[in-house]
């Protein structure tokens, strides 16, 4: 089984690793930069991305995670997380620095200033059993404002992409680890075994 690492400094840790383990991975929770050794693959939960962009610099683990995305990690982000994998951010904090990767520019909060919260269901590329669709919940969600040409668009809703994939990077907009529908992570896990 795969070891995936959940960084485990603010947000939706535990509902991930719970996710991850019924989707077949075994999981550690990342707080400091050794517990990146060895890893599979990491998840970057939602929660507050200035929050965890702010403890992730004090904790010594910014360096780490983008030098382990460079070499090819798999990375699954959702919500604050796809901030996080995000190469440009709108309305973030002053100082909000990102790990970058996904070729995109996201905006905080998008959907949110609409409405806070939402559910929809969502036909999501990749996922097993196509045709059943996916309910996904959004939180004060970002959406995409620009993709480069070597990201893929698994999913949208009101024609903005909430579902991204550039190599071994993976993004939700909306948070697969709040439901029982474990497809998600399960498409993370197989991305995180073909690279094994
Ligand atoms: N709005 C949050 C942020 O900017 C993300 C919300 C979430 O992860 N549910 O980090």
């Amino acid at each position: 089984q795969p070891l995936i690492g959940v960084l485990a400094v603010q947000g939706d840790v535990v509902d991930h690793a719970r996710a991850l383990e019924a989707a077949g991975a075994r999981v550690r929770a990342v707080r400091r930069p050794e517990e990146l050794e060895g890893l599979d693959g990491l998840v970057i939960p939602g929660g507050e991305s200035t929050t965890i962009d702010r403890l992730c610099r004090i904790f010594g683990l910014h360096e780490p995670i983008r030098a382990q995305i460079a070499e090819g990690m798999p990375v699954y982000g959702s919500c604050a997380g796809m901030i996080q994998l995000a190469d440009q951010i709108l309305d973030g904090h002053r100082e909000q620095q990102t790990f970058g990767g996904i070729d995109m520019t996201v905006r905080r909060n998008a959907f949110g200033r609409q409405v806070d919260s939402f559910e929809t269901d969502l036909g999501i590329d990749g996922l097993a059993e196509p045709d059943r669709p996916y309910r996904a919940v959004f939180i004060r969600a970002p959406w995409v404002e620009r993709l480069g040409e070597d990201v893929e668009v698994l999913a949208r809703a009101d024609d903005h992409p909430v579902a991204v994939r550039q190599g071994n990077l993976l993004a939700t907009s909306f948070h697969p680890e709040v439901t029982e529908d474990h497809r998600v992570h399960e498409l993370f896990v197989r991305m995180v075994r073909e690279r094994a």
